[in-house]
Formats: structure tokens, C-alpha cells, sequence
């Protein structure tokens, strides 16, 4: 049986995730936009939802940074903002809930990160963290997180995650051991830009991800990633696997 949709689509370096259920979204983060003049929220989000009759209930932006909130002029003017739920201010970035959500279509969000009483310095360690569960699934969405972070979230008693969207696109800056081996992800997703200034991700990072036994993704090579939870089993199809484009499938 057909739970929920995760798409992490490949937005170059930045991330912009869907999880869908019900053809109701939930979306963490916007991706980039270049030159004002190019988005993704246009370019894939737009015409992805019109297709698939996509409402979108909810937006979290994990941190005032380019490469996640790049999209947000376009939401706000696009049709999805409409349907997004009372009480989600999305006009401007950080936008992360305070408390725990449950969404109309059935998906649960806790958010775990930022905490009032540890104020970090910088954006990146001040992302928002989400936890979201559905039937007996885990997805954990990490934003740009460091080391720092990821120590006081394992005092959280921090729980084994289905699928991990690897903190701070892969760089060696996070993704800990004493992390990994708390979260322990059956699949880390690497959101990243195939040729990048900062070299991420990071080949250690990537190898202690293999080593806990994580199956990595990666959207410079897999482009977009579509993971569909089903009551037993987890599947997942890579963009650049297939002839003919999921996007295309109804
Ligand atoms: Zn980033």
C-alpha cells in the first residue's frame, strides 16, 4: 500500500524538497535563483505540481541562505502559495514551525533545531531540523547544520532515520560519526552541484555514510531522487535511471 512521495529535486547546489501525500505537499526549501531571472520554483516546481494536481499545505525554509530561499519571490507570486495552511507565515525566510505540525494529509513534522535556548552564531547553524514521520517511517531533513549542532541534537535521543538529507550538502564540516551512527540512515541523500567551489561532498563524509551502511544518492549524479514509502517496502527511482521520465508518468 502507497504511503507518501518524498522528491529531492536536483536544483544544482541548494536543496528543494517535496513530500507529498494525497496530492498534498509539504515542501523544505525553495532551491536557488540565478541572475533574477531563473528559479526553480518556475522552472520545475510549477509546472511538477500543475501536473501532478499538487496543493502545497506547507513550506519550511530551513535558513535565510541563496541556495534554499533563492525561490521565494516565485512562490509567493505562483499559485501554490495559495493553498499553504493558516498559521504558516511563508512571507519571509527562516520560516520553521515552533512546535510540532500534523498536516492534513497525515504526515507529522517535529521540528528539532533551532532551539531558544542555544542561540547559534551564523545562519547555517541556526537551520531549521525536521523530523518527519508517517506510518513507521522517518525522514530527517538536516538543512546546513555543522558539527556543533549535530552534538546537541544527539542529547535529543536523536532516532534511526529512513532517509537522511545529509546536513550541509555533504561537506566535512558535518555529518559526524557519533551523528551517523545515531541517526543511521538506510539511504543519506547528497543535495549538491556536480563542479562546486567547496568540494562537497567531502570523500570521508561519503565514506562514513557507506560505512554505517547508508546507500547514498546524490543529485549530481542521480539527478532528481523520487523515494515512494509503501506499508513494507521503500523504492526508489533516480532521474537519470529512467528512459522515460517519472515526471512525465502520471
Ligand atoms: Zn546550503
Amino acid at each position: 500500500m502507497f504511503l507518501f512521495n518524498l522528491v529531492v529535486f536536483d536544483v544544482g547546489h541548494g536543496t528543494m524538497v517535496l513530500l507529498e501525500r494525497n496530492s498534498q505537499g509539504m515542501l523544505y526549501d525553495l532551491g536557488p535563483s540565478y541572475f533574477e531571472r531563473f528559479n526553480y520554483v518556475d522552472s520545475v516546481l510549477l509546472p511538477f505540481s500543475q501536473k501532478k494536481n499538487l496543493s502545497i499545505e506547507y513550506l519550511i525554509l530551513s535558513h535565510d541562505d541563496k541556495d534554499h530561499t533563492g525561490g521565494l519571490d516565485a512562490f509567493l507570486k505562483s499559485s501554490l502559495s495559495e493553498s499553504i495552511q493558516s498559521g504558516n507565515n511563508v512571507l519571509e525566510a527562516p520560516l520553521c514551525p515552533n512546535n510540532a505540525v500534523q498536516l492534513e494529509n497525515g504526515l507529522r513534522l517535529t521540528p528539532l533545531w533551532p532551539r531558544s535556548s542555544h542561540k547559534m552564531i551564523g545562519d547555517n547553524n541556526n537551520s531549521c531540523v525536521v523530523l518527519v514521520e508517517y506510518h513507521n517511517y522517518r525522514v530527517l531533513l538536516a538543512g546546513d547544520i555543522e558539527k556543533e549542532v549535530e552534538n546537541h541534537l544527539l542529547g535529543n535521543k536523536l532516532k534511526k532515520t529512513d532517509v537522511l538529507l545529509v546536513p550541509h550538502h555533504g561537506s566535512k564540516t558535518s555529518s559526524s560519526h557519533s551523528f551517523i551512527n545515531h541517526v543511521k540512515p538506510k539511504y543519506a541523500i547528497f543535495s549538491r552541484a556536480f563542479y562546486n567551489p567547496w568540494r562537497i561532498p567531502h570523500p570521508q563524509v561519503v565514506s562514513r555514510y557507506i560505512a554505517a551502511g547508508a546507500t547514498i544518492l546524490d543529485t549530481a549524479l542521480d539527478g532528481d531522487i523520487k523515494i515512494t514509502f509503501y506499508e513494507n517496502e521503500i523504492r526508489v527511482e533516480k532521474a537519470r535511471d529512467v528512459r522515460a521520465w517519472w515526471f512525465y508518468d502520471n
